[in-house]
């Protein structure tokens, strides 16, 4: 089998509000063609033109190339091989960032390809599911204010979720504030109901943010995620030691190298590299296992469109230890409607896909009419 063609196709709905940290309102679409008919899918959570002109750029020279040009005419099957021939060849635009979230998309797209040509779901030729479910956390922005945050988390515990996230919105812009939004969370989700909280990067430093984690000790956060720039490891450090809540970062981090390197200076406990960034599923893969030998949680970021949730439950199905999907439930019609696929919880849990590839369908009314000329 050879590759014939790669498309990066952008996906964007009119009317998109980018003050507001919502990923769902575009996104870029993987679209790997072969000689023998199969074609793959991926998807890249990332900004999709930038990641489009690294598909399509022509060779510049060795290592310095386009990543269509280095997969038309290779087996697709080969993908670990053909990670390695993408990795060298962009490596001096490349290493980490878009590139990466390129190869991410890309290699989602190997691995649908792989499995259509096999008739075997992604986590059997993973070496095999260890879950064949997985407990999703509902994900959603922070309200504006405590009587919001009561109607939103109710409505997400009647329909299911036995874990919740809010993050960004107004979090960090008052101390005070940011402990009654999350006294309003814990009421209405009672006692039984996990709650994590993004702080989206608004906490200045360690010591306050020392100060906020011991005062939301009493509502349990399951975990504090982002509360600084992902650069600011000092401060991660300290408050990971200082605190005994859970601390959670890693959703702009990619690659083996850069998780070893972000797990040993910073200490956290929950690691989030995202499946469409952070070097696709067999790079996650490996992250897992060095998170696994260092005692680390890894909960995949996962924002955006049906393809991530279904890439990133093959991915949970097969690390060593997976407790939670991200399940975004933004209602924009790229995350809602662009796999006829809906993810249905059972129980608070999403089964794992066990058709063949990732075991969805690209709903293509939709891509027709979100695709950017
Ligand atoms: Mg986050």
């Amino acid at each position: 089998m050879k590759i014939t063609d790669v498309e990066a196709i952008i996906l964007r709905q009119p009317d998109v509000d980018p003050a507001k940290a919502d990923g769902s309102q575009d996104a870029l679409l993987i679209r790997i063609h072969t000689d023998e008919g199969i074609t793959g899918i991926g998807e890249v959570d990332s900004l999709p033109p930038v990641i489009k002109a690294i598909v399509d750029a022509p060779p510049s020279h060795a290592i310095a190339s386009g990543l269509k040009h280095l997969l038309v005419g290779e087996n697709p099957l080969e993908i670990e091989r053909l990670w390695d021939k993408l990795y060298r060849g962009s490596i001096y635009y490349g290493r980490r960032g878009p590139a990466i979230h390129a190869i991410s998309g890309i290699d989602i797209a190997l691995w649908d390809i792989k499995g259509k040509a096999l008739g075997q779901p992604i986590s059997r030729l993973l070496g095999g599911p260890l879950r064949t479910k997985v407990r999703a956390y509902a994900s959603t922005l922070m309200p504006f204010t405590p009587r919001e945050v009561e109607t939103v988390v109710a409505d997400l515990v009647d329909r299911g979720f036995t874990a919740i996230k809010l993050g960004w919105g107004p979090f960090g812009q008052d101390p005070d504030l940011d402990i009654s939004l999350v006294r309003a969370a814990r009421k209405a989700a009672g006692d039984a109901v996990e709650l994590m909280l993004d702080i989206g990067l608004g906490w200045p430093d360690a010591d306050h943010a020392i100060r906020q984690v011991r005062r939301l000790e009493e509502f349990r956060p399951y975990w504090i995620e982002e509360p600084f720039w992902p650069d600011a490891v000092d401060d991660y450090r300290k408050l990971a030691e200082a605190v005994e809540t859970r601390i959670a970062c890693g959703e702009e981090e990619a690659t083996r190298w850069g998780f070893r390197e972000l797990m040993d200076r910073t200490g956290v406990d929950v690691i989030q590299p995202d499946v469409t960034r952070a070097g696709g599923i067999s790079e996650c893969v490996r992250i897992a296992h060095l998170a696994d030998l260092r005692g680390v949680q890894v909960v995949p970021h996962a924002w955006s469109t049906g393809i991530i949730k279904a890439a990133s439950l093959h991915l949970l199905a097969v690390m060593p230890r997976a407790t939670f999907l991200e399940y975004c439930v933004q209602e924009t019609a790229l995350n809602q409607a662009l796999t006829t696929e809906r993810f249905p919880l059972d129980g608070g849990f999403v089964a794992v896909p066990d058709g063949p590839g990732l075991g969805i369908e690209i709903d293509h009314e939709i891509v027709e009419r979100y695709r950017v000329a």
